[in-house]
């Protein structure tokens, strides 16, 4: 590290600082095909730069459902961040940023490093909300952290379900989860609640199709319910029980990282990052941000607006460090959706098009085999 010194700022204590021309916090999809974009290109970013992620792996959420329904190997939807790092001479730290001074350039991370940079770019996603959890009587299990998730799954699987299982959201990832409880062998009571109605945003005739996948799997589905606390082996609307359950499982979309809020970023009401079209923060010109912990007119929180990112990321980042010109994104108005209905099937949604059968799995298959290929470090070339 090329500068270590004391630095007071936001953060309530004198800690010790490093120093990064460029802090990428985070390995999310725009980062990682950054990543691979500057390596194609045979560009290095500058000495010292460093990413800063928990873990070893990313996980590529598109396989998610397919792996905990068994029909995935680990390997397959995770990608190494060493490899990809060392190729770049990029550092890996395995940590978590807990609060950023976007004044000041720094984060503070969980082990109580603090590391301030000249350029920091966000793409470290966001987690589910939760409604109140009052005891401790029923399991909360958020699908993100993913490596987490999935260790709990795997013990499930290996000693024993929850009696009752309920799964919160009305999305596709809520929908994916419960298709994969029934296709990895849970045969117990299953039910999925959502405030809204199931995929409301998809075409009726497909809202029907799920609807119908939920009842032929008995999975009980409660609409309209928001839930607002957990307790007595119970979730709760108000001061109605909703459902009596062992374990809940949180597919119910994005809440920003707190620390994006009091960071002094310009933030959204619900505190993602605002961001203009050239993915710098509205602002604060050092700091880009990206994927679904950004807030963008016309973009989406999902994987596939978070990919087209990647490529003007990486420019415009590459334009910082080197004084060239910006360019902007452009959300795309369509995107791709397949479901995996944990059967050989997949759901596949099209702005109003709608569709299923096994040749949409078959296509999902292989696109998510190409897109997790090309995040990959490619081997070196003997
Ligand atoms: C079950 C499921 C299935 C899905 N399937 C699809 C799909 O098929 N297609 C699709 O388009 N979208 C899908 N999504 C949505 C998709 O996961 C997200 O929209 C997408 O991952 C967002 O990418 P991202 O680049 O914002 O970051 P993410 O992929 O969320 O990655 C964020 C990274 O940041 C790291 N991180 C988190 N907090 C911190 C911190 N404090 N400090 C440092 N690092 C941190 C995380 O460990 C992670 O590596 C699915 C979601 C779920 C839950």
């Amino acid at each position: 590290m090329a500068d270590v010194f004391y630095a007071r700022g936001m953060f309530t204590s004198d800690a010790l600082v490093d120093s990064a021309p460029l802090l990428l916090v985070g390995a999310g999809h725009s980062h990682l095909l950054t990543l691979r974009r500057w390596l194609d290109q045979g560009w290095r970013p500058p000495a010292g730069t460093l990413l800063v992620n928990p873990g070893e792996h990313a996980w590529y959420s598109g396989m998610m459902p397919g792996l905990l329904a068994g029909r995935h190997q680990v390997e397959e939807c995770r990608i190494a961040l060493q490899p990809l790092c060392a190729a770049l001479d990029v550092r890996h730290l395995d940590a978590s940023v807990v609060q950023l001074d976007a004044a000041a350039g720094q984060v503070l991370l969980r082990t109580g490093q603090s590391i301030k940079a000249d350029c920091i770019s966000l793409d470290c996603g966001a987690k589910p909300p939760s409604p109140q959890w009052l005891d401790t009587t029923v399991e909360k299990l958020p699908v993100k952290p993913f490596g987490i998730l999935l260790q709990r799954w795997q013990q499930w699987r290996e000693t024993g379900w929850p009696t009752r299982i309920g799964v919160l959201g009305g999305g596709a990832a809520a929908f994916e989860v419960c298709m994969a409880l029934r296709a990895a062998g849970f045969a117990g009571e299953l039910s999925l609640l959502t405030g809204s109605t199931l995929l409301a945003d998809f075409p009726e005739r497909l809202r029907e199709r799920a609807s119908a996948l939920l009842r032929q799997r008995q999975v009980g589905l409660h609409e309209l319910c928001m839930i607002t606390t957990v307790r007595q082996y119970g979730v709760y609307d108000q001061q109605r029980r909703v459902l009596a359950c062992e374990a809940l499982v949180l597919a119910s979309g994005a809440q920003a990282h707190g620390w994006q809020a009091s960071s002094g970023l310009a933030c959204d009401a619900q505190g993602f990052v605002r961001i203009g079209n050239d993915l710098r923060s509205r602002s604060h010109p050092q700091i880009f941000a990206s994927g679904d912990c950004a807030s963008l007119p016309g973009a989406r929180r999902s994987g596939v607006y978070a990919v087209r990112q990647a490529p003007v990321l990486a420019d415009n980042l590459r334009a910082t460090l080197n004084g060239g010109r910006l360019s902007d994104y452009r959300p795309q108005r369509l995107a791709l959706a397949l479901l995996d209905c944990g059967n050989g099937q997949a759901l596949l949604r099209y702005g109003s098009l709608g569709m299923a059968g096994g040749w949409c799995l078959r296509w999902k298959d292989r696109l998510d085999r190409r897109f997790i290929e090309g995040m990959r470090c490619p081997l070196p070339i003997d």
